[in-house]
């Protein structure tokens, strides 16, 4: 299988939300709890000493999800293709039918989400799937005007960037092993 993994240059990222507002944009999510595409801020140190960092966080379609191990309606599932983790929207059982919707807390990456309404079923970033079959770039990683963001195959990203697996506010799991290259920001204070 060529598992198909995300590329992140901290050192470019200036957190402009560009790559997260292309994904609801695309995706037609007018609700403000879908955020497909998270950006989140680091910040250390003591003003005028100060380090700043962003990181993206889409879903890291991991090569053992731990959202999968745990819906009990086998909802969750890994393409053979090319390892993206898909939900069946038919299979899940939504917010409400789900008892305790265990795919959000089984996600450090809080990459499972639902709409606000009652039955709303359990999504997240596919990688743009629709996009990629169509031979196009997934819209975050074309949106980002930093180009910061790559999604590729493991081997190929790996090759390009190194095998770094953290940077700021990422911690790689050996469980869970999520398919993401970094080059991490040097922690460097102003
Ligand atoms: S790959 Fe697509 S679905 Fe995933 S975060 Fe990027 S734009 Fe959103
Ligand atoms: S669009 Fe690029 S620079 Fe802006 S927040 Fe996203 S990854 Fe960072």
């Amino acid at each position: 299988m060529t598992q198909l993994g995300f590329y992140f240059n901290q050192t470019r990222c200036i957190g402009c939300h560009t790559c997260a507002v292309a994904c609801k944009d695309w995706h037609d999510h007018q609700e403000a709890t879908l955020n497909w595409m998270q950006i989140n801020t680091i910040e250390k140190g003591v003003f005028p000493h100060l380090f700043l960092a962003f990181i993206a966080v889409p879903c890291y379609h991991c090569e053992d999800p731990s959202c999968m191990a745990v819906c009990p309606a086998d909802a969750i599932s890994k393409r053979a293709a090319d390892g993206i983790v898909i939900v069946d929207p038919d299979k899940c059982l939504g917010r409400e039918g789900c008892e305790k919707t265990p795919c959000l807390t089984a996600c450090r990456s809080k990459s499972p989400q639902f709409g606000p309404a009652p039955d709303a079923k359990m999504q997240k970033c596919d990688f743009c799937l629709d996009r990629l079959e169509e031979g196009k770039q997934p819209i975050c990683v074309e949106a980002c005007p930093m180009f910061a963001l790559e999604i590729y195959s493991m081997e190929n990203l790996q090759q390009k960037y190194g095998e770094q697996k953290e940077a700021e506010g990422f911690r790689y799991s050996k469980k869970i092993r999520q398919a993401a290259v970094f080059t991490p920001k040097p922690e460097v204070f102003s």
